[in-house]
């Protein structure tokens, strides 16, 4: 088995550090990847450090991965060495359910193999991104249409599907007022899906600097989220809100918000649950609360093409391997604009 430079997590309370790991000579229907850039979420981090209760050590995080084919196994027909391809957060599903059949692979009834911390039957469980080299069954292996700025690609792999499938299933369009709460790595590019979706943009931000860039990005306004004056003035006006926020909060403001029948959906999976809403924020329009889950394959390879159709990429800051620790710290601080991607030939120059 090849020997990969990788970094991971050895505990929950520990940075994280070099580590080597094995993956497997691909077979028949795999594609050898060498990565190039991987953005970094903030489940990598909630997953590091265990925060969601279900974390496999050594844990090496990573699902918005960008590389180059290096190779292909003797039945792969979509790829071919030397082609730019993208890998999510999924690595492998049962292909036979319901939701495997419709192309969403996403809610597989047998839970579907996450690309990191999921067991796997050639390892204990499976390693993400944040390595030179990936083996990945080609089902799971994304075309990449663009040819430059392929690091400020990479974040689509997860936080563009993860806005683009609920805008796309409560057919957002120019008709509809959108919220979105949260400007980080999610909620920037709900910013920009949406603005090219046609919908009129309301970003929600607790940070009052993030503002004027908001607007660039493609909001039409730019509500501060901790102002009840300012949230009391888009009462009752939102077709529909998505909420990226990582940790628990009053979802009660967000709801009165909504007009007739208009859902608030989260994506942000917090450690700790929302507090309950108030049965009377629900009741009193017929509002409903909803939750999305990243998207399937052919839904992602659907985003990729309308990105690069409409250039649409993520704004990043490109940090070294080694520098992860200082970038988990930096992004509890809502300090990065708006997405990490680390530059992989630094962990091949570590060498
Ligand atoms: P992120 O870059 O850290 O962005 C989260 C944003 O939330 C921050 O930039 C900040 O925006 C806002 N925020 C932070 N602390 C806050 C607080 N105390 N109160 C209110 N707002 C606060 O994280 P991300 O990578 O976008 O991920 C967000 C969440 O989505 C995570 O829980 C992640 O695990 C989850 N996720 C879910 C899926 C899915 O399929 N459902 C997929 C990927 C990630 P402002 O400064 O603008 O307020
Ligand atoms: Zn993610």
């Amino acid at each position: 088995m090849p020997q990969i430079a990788a970094y991971a997590a050895q505990r929950s309370d520990q940075p994280l550090v070099p580590h080597t790991i094995e993956r497997r000579i691909p077979n028949a229907h795999d594609i050898a990847i060498d990565i190039r850039y991987c953005g970094v979420c903030h489940s990598d981090l909630h997953t590091a450090r265990n925060e969601w209760r279900d974390t496999l050590y050594p844990c090496v995080p990573g699902h918005e991965i960008i590389g180059t084919v290096v190779s292909i196994g003797k039945s792969v027909t979509k790829f071919k060495v030397g082609d730019t391809v993208g890998v999510g957060c999924m690595v492998g599903s049962c292909g036979h359910c319901h939701s495997c059949q419709a192309g969403e692979e996403n809610y597989c009834e047998q839970g579907f193999t996450l690309t990191y911390n999921s067991k796997d039957s050639n390892h204990s469980h499976t390693f993400g991104g944040y390595s030179t080299h990936i083996v990945v069954n080609e089902q799971f292996v994304l075309s990449i249409a663009h040819q430059n700025n392929l690091a400020a690609i990479a974040p689509l792999l997860c936080a563009g599907i993860t806005m683009y499938s609920p805008l796309r299933h409560w057919h957002v369009d120019s008709t509809k007022k959108v919220g979105i709460v949260g400007l980080g790595g999610l909620g920037h590019m709900g910013v920009k899906l949406a603005h090219a979706m046609g919908a009129h943009v309301v970003l929600f931000t607790t940070s009052p600097n993030k503002a004027s860039e908001a607007r660039n990005l493609g909001a039409d306004e730019v509500v501060i989220s901790k102002d009840p004056k300012q949230m009391n003035s888009h009462a009752a006006s939102l077709n529909f809100i998505i909420n990226t926020v990582a940790v628990p909060h009053d979802l009660d403001p967000y709801l009165s918000l909504l007009k007739k029948n208009g859902t608030l959906c989260l994506v942000g999976v917090p450690p700790e649950p929302h507090p309950m809403p108030h049965t009377f924020s629900l009741i009193s329009k017929r509002r409903a609360i909803a939750g999305s889950l990243i998207g399937g394959v052919k839904e992602t390879q659907e985003m990729l093409d309308f990105c690069a159709k409409h250039n649409i990429v993520s704004d990043i800051e490109t940090i070294p391997m080694k520098d992860i620790n200082v970038a988990y710290e930096r992004m509890l601080k809502s300090d990065v604009k708006y997405r990490f991607v680390i530059d992989m030939q630094t962990l091949r120059d570590e060498k």
